[in-house]
């Protein structure tokens, strides 16, 4: 196997479990791997650290899989961390939710590898090199453990580039329905297209916070801005609010919305095409007010040097939903960003606050659910936190 030796002092981070060794900091590689290939680590004084997928055109040059060195990345290995990443989540999937996360990247210790239950149907990301060389053993043992009808492949563009790796997308095995994937999530059923649909379909990091935050709208006038396909929306009005109203600017994401509302058999439902910035000032002048707004906006912070766009950006949506809001009120207020963590978002809250001229109070802190867990020596797994505030 070809080694890699790590240049003084550069062993510290890779003895702490942290996946990813940077391109600055290997020493030397003996021999020629192709890209993807397994590797194994050395520190400098040649002593052996783990195995990873080695890959020259990324800035992360190795993706570590394997600390013990006794335990090589075979076929078995494959096998057996897909297995065990499954077994993780046995719990979560009940006759009420058959949707969630079943792999989740470096997380679960398969970098690069993210797989998505949607009912009988998965969709895998294979975001890196190593992965892609995996491929076939991969779809192989997850066709055994799931007894899926069909796998889609839904890579993520940016971070196949970030490998040197063209777009992948399309069937990977199987079949599929010609329109829809039905899949129940806190027992509200959804229509889901897996091809068309954002990122993987469905945002299923949001299930305990959809369920959390509805328990406090029984009765209320809820405004879902960033609604995609109405995740909150639909929780609420099982909940029993008494009028939702869904912001949303992407016409797929109001047309699925409309469909599970039918799907539900709900109603009591006001859908808007639009800006959620532009139909939160028209609600301001036009006075209308709400007894609780939900905030799940994309990701506006994709990396640290963002931060301080995206923290204004968090800043000002945030006091345009608070003035929205009488004596009382709930927000409930997200960032995916994994830039902006809890202790900035929670200043950037503040801020917020004073410009809105309100007193608000934690009511709940929400963070991402079990099926995207965090390594403790791998915190950039963490990503997704919530408020859930109450104007006083
Ligand atoms: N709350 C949703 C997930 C939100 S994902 C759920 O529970 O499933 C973010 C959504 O924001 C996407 O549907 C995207 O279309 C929408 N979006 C992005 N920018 C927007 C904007 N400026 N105004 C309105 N919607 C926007």
């Amino acid at each position: 196997m070809v080694s890699i030796i790590l240049k003084r002092g550069k062993e510290k981070a890779v003895l702490q479990r942290h996946p990813w060794v940077f391109s600055g900091a290997v020493q030397q590689v003996n021999g020629k791997p192709e890209n993807g290939q397994l590797v194994s680590v050395l520190a400098f004084d040649k002593q052996f650290l783990a195995y990873g997928h080695y890959n020259a055109q990324s800035r992360v040059a190795i993706r570590l899989l394997e600390w013990d060195e006794a335990h090589t990345p075979n076929e078995a290995w494959w096998r057996k961390r897909i297995q065990s990443a499954i077994a993780n989540r046995s719990h979560i999937l009940t006759p009420n939710t058959n949707t969630c996360r079943l792999v989740y990247s470096e997380s679960d210790y398969l970098p690069g590898l993210i797989v998505d239950k949607y009912a009988d149907y998965l969709s895998v990301q294979i975001l890196t090199t190593g992965i892609e060389r995996n491929k076939n053993i991969i779809i192989d043992e997850l066709q055994k453990l799931t007894s899926t009808k069909g796998i889609y492949d839904k890579s993520d563009i940016t971070a196949r580039a970030h490998d040197g790796m063209e777009a992948s997308s399309g069937i990977l095995w199987g079949e599929f329905p010609p329109e829809y994937v039905e899949v129940m999530e806190n027992g509200i059923k959804y229509h889901i297209n897996i091809a068309e649909g954002q990122k993987s379909g469905f945002y299923c990091d949001q299930r305990h916070n959809r369920n959390t935050v509805a328990a406090y709208l029984k009765g209320k006038t809820v405004l879902d801005c960033f609604s995609y396909s109405g995740g909150f929306t639909l929780n609420a009005l099982a909940a029993g609010a008494a009028q939702v109203t869904a912001v949303d600017s992407s016409a797929l994401a109001i047309e699925t919305l409309q469909k599970n509302i039918v799907l539900n058999a709900f109603d009591i439902t006001q859908t808007i095409h639009s800006d959620v910035n532009k139909q939160l000032r028209l609600f301001k002048e036009q006075e209308v007010f709400f007894d609780a707004i939900i905030l799940d906006p994309p990701k506006y912070a994709p990396s640290r040097s963002a931060l301080d766009k995206a923290a204004r950006a968090y800043k000002d949506l945030n006091r345009m939903a608070m003035q929205l809001l009488p004596t009382g009120g709930l927000l409930a207020t997200f960032s995916c960003s994994g830039a902006v963590d809890m202790e900035t978002f929670k200043q950037i809250i503040a801020w917020a606050a004073l410009d809105a001229g309100k007193e608000i109070q934690i009511i709940q802190q929400l963070h991402q659910p079990e099926d995207h867990p965090v390594r403790v020596s791998f915190t950039e797994g963490e990503y997704l936190k919530g408020l859930l505030l109450r104007i006083v």
